[in-house]
């Protein structure tokens, strides 16, 4: 099956005002016209989110948030709802990163933001990857396994998985195209077959195409490398 590969970005907790002119510098490097065939989206801190929403005019990059709360509104100080985030330029919302989850969110957690980012038409990017112990283990299928079952709503049908093994998050190492084919493969067997499924764990431009040619990789998203606007193109022309 065919799908538009997403190549998403994740800036973490990395940036300023200065940078709200990112989309329009990756538009110069890449334009539109030469990226038809593939959605690429950069998920910024919360509060670059409008700005960056005013400067992206015409570039045809899609924006997105790096978690959402699941209520609407209320007495929770220092968060931000998914309408909100909707409403300052977001269209998705990274969920359950393993960063967030080692801070303590937990799957139930997870999948009342990814309820609460649905209904305010955000289309989530759940995160799932198993630690190096548990890969060692031979547990990495289950834990992806426990995770899905538990972070996806029922009822749930436009959202994109994210498979990030935790000991490829800014490493520099990746899994090998077999253990990132075999758990695309497993994942798949999960989710619908217009799911998309990205990869994610120091993907960069050496690596992309290689990870991208893989069965059921669908895009990738990307931390480190996602930062600079030249690298970020060179793993664009790769998808
Ligand atoms: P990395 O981060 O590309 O820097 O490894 C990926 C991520 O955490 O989404």
């Amino acid at each position: 099956m065919t799908m538009k590969p997403l190549i998403a970005a994740n800036w973490k907790m990395h940036g300023n005002m200065s940078w709200r002119n990112k989309p329009a510098e990756f538009n110069e490097i890449l334009p539109t016209a030469e990226r038809r065939h593939l959605d690429v989206l950069i998920c910024p801190p919360a509060v670059l989110l409008a700005p960056l929403a005013d400067k992206r005019g015409g570039t045809d990059v899609w924006l997105g948030a790096q978690t959402c709360h699941d209520q609407v509104s209320g007495a929770h100080t220092g968060e931000m709802s998914a309408d909100m985030l909707s409403d300052a330029g977001a269209e998705y919302v990274i969920l359950g990163h393993s960063e967030r989850r080692a801070a303590g969110e937990t799957d139930a957690d997870v999948r009342a933001r990814v309820e609460a980012a649905v209904k305010a038409e955000l289309i989530p990017i759940i995160c799932v990857g198993e630690s190096l112990e548990q890969r060692e283990a031979g547990q990495a299928e289950g834990v992806v396994e426990k995770q899905l079952a538990g972070s996806l709503p029922d009822d749930l049908t436009d959202y994109v998985i994210a498979y990030e093994p935790v000991w490829a998050i800014g490493t520099g190492k990746t899994a090998t195209p077999g253990d990132i084919k075999s758990m695309h493969a497993f994942i798949r067997s999960r989710v619908w077959p217009t799911t998309r499924i990205l990869y994610g764990g120091s993907v960069k431009p050496a690596n992309a195409q290689e990870i991208l040619a893989t069965e059921n990789v669908n895009g990738a998203l990307i931390g480190g490398a996602g930062l600079e606007m030249e690298s970020l193109a060179e793993i664009a022309k790769a998808a």
